[in-house]
């Protein structure tokens, strides 16, 4: 019986650069873990799992909190955390951010290929949707549906010529996560001021967003995708579903979700109880699709 086995890496990583939100210098250590450790944050001696019951803060960010120590901005690295197939890991940090590099979340999955993946001894799991899951939010919605595979689908809807009424969809099948690990975060200059006194946005720069004023893009460069954000979008997601513990089987569909609604989509799954935790081998080869080597 084919199966996959859980991933960790083969070396320590280490990673600096600066919070987009508070504008700190951070240093984090990607550490090797054993099989069924899961992924670990761990802040002043505290070791803080990256799963839906940590989850406290949703504002333009995801954040994990335990006591008083919190730590930000996690959604991008656990999407190249599930990119790469890692089911175990620490992840040390020193600061309240995980830092933004370059917006996206290509330069966490380029280092952790580089350093390389360890395959572990035990099979990886999977949580298997095993009903409908809707929840809603003010004309926002996310509803899963049980399928064979995974796939993530942002459905954006802005009053922008640029990011206009579009849709992505991710799909283990395709194995095209590149297209959605490159896709870097976005905002308007005209909320800019705006996050910047609610004390957010003080890493922000052109060289870890893309800049909206109107419909034209600020970055000299311009956009990586003509379907940038909806992209994004899509990577957010990704890393937000992973604080189910395990990767999702299923068909997600975010009609302008955000943070908070990825989590309270999370929450219900657990609190419905919609999923089984299945092996690979139960699962069937075609459907996990090609994992990053
Ligand atoms: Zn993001």
């Amino acid at each position: 019986m084919f199966c996959i086995n859980q991933r960790s890496i083969k070396k320590e990583i280490l990673i600096k650069g600066i919070g987009l939100h508070s504008g700190q210098p951070v240093n984090l250590r990607l550490i090797p873990a054993k099989s069924n450790e899961g992924i670990n944050f761990v802040k002043e001696g505290k070791v803080i799992p990256a799963v839906i019951d940590y989850a406290t803060g949703f504002e333009f960010s995801t954040t994990l909190s335990k006591g008083n120590v919190k730590i930000s901005t996690i959604e991008h690295l656990m999407s190249a955390l599930f990119f790469t197939g890692i089911d175990n890991i620490y992840i040390e940090i020193d600061a309240e951010e995980v830092p933004i590099l370059d917006g996206s979340a290509i330069k966490f999955v380029e280092k952790i290929k580089k350093a390389g993946i360890e395959i572990l001894g035990e099979e990886k799991m999977y949580a298997v949707l095993s009903k409908e899951v809707v929840v809603y939010e003010n004309g926002k919605f996310i509803k899963g549906k049980p399928s064979n595979t995974f796939t993530a689908t942002y459905h954006a809807q802005y009053n922008n010529r640029i990011i206009g009424n579009r849709k992505y969809t991710y799909s283990n099948l395709k194995a095209d996560f590149e297209n959605v690990a490159k896709a870097r975060t976005y905002c308007f200059l005209e909320e800019v001021e705006m996050l910047q006194k609610m004390g957010l946005a003080k890493g922000g720069s052109l060289d870890n967003a893309v800049v909206f004023e109107g419909d034209s893009v600020l970055n000299p460069e311009g956009l990586r995708f003509d379907d940038e954000p909806v992209k994004h979008k899509v990577l957010d997601l990704i890393g937000d579903l992973y604080l189910l513990g395990y990767p999702l089987i299923g068909d997600v569909y975010s009609y302008k979700g955000g943070h908070k609604l990825n989590a309270a989509f999370v929450r219900k799954i657990i609190d419905e109880k919609a999923f089984d935790i299945k092996c690979s081998s139960q699962i069937g080869i075609r459907n996990f699709g090609r994992l990053v080597a």
